[in-house]
């Protein structure tokens, strides 16, 4: 069953079109990530969603009902925010079910979902706490709590981990996750972070500027990016690209800047066109087999995170990053072989940056 419906979606700030052609179904229960540059309309979408922006065109279903006329308190979606908006003068346990008072729900239902919300976030030592009295973290849980105890049909989340130290936010993505399940609430999730979005979700959307540039499972994305923008947003570290051209013959991927290498593929472009090599760090190898594209550079800087190893090198005056999970014995200066599978090769069409293969 769908759960969201975005459908046709416009916004405009005066001028400025900042939602174009919005459509998104999302399935009862899905955990939906929404991604792109700062800028590119993520928040306004999932404010539009709560209904703190209006819509300019197109209709938003929740349920299956139309939901653009309708207030925030009638939507039944609960927004979890960066900045947790916790009311400093209230402890814990009041943050918490400062909801359902204003409802005027009976006493002992207020005290039962508190006490669920709270043993779910392991909040319960700190009920009476102040929030300048607690750390990022727990904030963040408390203001999770919020949005739990009100029962919601949706959670949104607008990059709720942005102010935790990288440690936590790892800890808390995890969290997050459990609790989805648990809960099994559908879930729109906010983030520039695309690791985040990639570990979280099961259906991530990219945006750029105002607009859906694709959205898939994470592995879609990931394995067949439809442009260069998503190839190189999608991927820690990024995508490498590097110039390249199809032979006279069609028959022959050649590199730009170092021509005696080519890679024999179908016919997949016309010759001659200006095309983009896509590789990914990890699939870049420094030993090679059989068939293999081997890439001629010169290292720049080899750095180890002690599991990885990331070495950055040229070819010409182009940057490639490898990545490695073991210690590679290559050092700074020096000319090695990049080796990459013809199967995980990218190409992007160099002027409409559209995917080829
Ligand atoms: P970030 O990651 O930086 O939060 P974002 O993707 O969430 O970015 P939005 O906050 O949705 O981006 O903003 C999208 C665009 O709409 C931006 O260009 C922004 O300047 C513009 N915008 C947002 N709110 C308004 C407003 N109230 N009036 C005019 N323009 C706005």
């Amino acid at each position: 069953m769908l759960q969201i419906e975005i459908d046709h979606l416009n916004k405009h700030y005066g001028g400025f079109h900042a939602l174009k052609d919005i459509n998104i179904a999302i399935e009862q229960g899905a955990f939906v990530a929404l991604v792109g540059p700062s800028g590119c309309g993520k928040s306004t979408l999932l404010r539009t969603l709560a209904g703190l922006e209006k819509t300019s065109s197109g209709d938003l279903r929740i349920a299956g009902e139309s939901v653009v006329n309708k207030p925030p308190r009638e939507r039944d979606v609960a927004m979890v925010f960066q900045s947790y908006a916790l009311y400093p003068h209230m402890d814990v346990e009041h943050n918490m079910n400062y909801s359902m008072r204003l409802k005027r729900r009976p006493k002992q239902e207020i005290a039962e979902r508190t006490r669920v919300a709270a043993e779910t976030l392991g909040l319960g030592a700190l009920l009476g706490r102040l929030p300048k009295a607690l750390s990022g973290g727990q904030r963040q849980r408390v203001a999770m709590g919020r949005a739990i105890v009100r029962n919601p049909k949706v959670f949104l989340f607008d990059e709720p981990l942005s102010n935790l130290d990288a440690a936590l936010r790892v800890h808390m993505r995890s969290e997050i996750r459990k609790l989805h399940e648990r809960l099994k609430a559908t879930s729109v999730y906010v983030t520039h972070d695309q690791v985040e979005a990639m570990t979280m979700a099961d259906h991530i959307v990219v945006m750029r500027a105002g607009v859906i540039e694709q959205q898939g499972s994470p592995l879609d994305l990931y394995d067949r990016p439809i442009n260069k923008f998503v190839a190189g947003f999608i991927g820690s570290p990024a995508m490498n690209f590097i110039p390249a051209f199809v032979s006279p013959d069609g028959k022959r991927l050649v590199l730009e800047k170092d021509q005696d290498q080519s890679l024999a593929i179908g016919q997949h472009a016309a010759p001659r066109i200006p095309l983009l090599m896509g590789l990914r760090p990890e699939h870049l190898s420094f030993t090679g087999e059989k068939g293999n594209l081997a890439i001629t550079v010169v290292v720049d800087a080899v750095e180890s995170t002690g599991s990885m190893t990331f070495v950055t090198a040229s070819i010409a005056s182009q940057q490639v990053v490898a990545a490695h999970s073991g210690r590679p014995s290559v050092s700074r200066g020096s000319e090695i072989k990049l080796y990459i599978a013809p199967k995980n090769v990218h190409l992007f069409d160099a002027e409409t940056e559209l995917a080829i293969r």
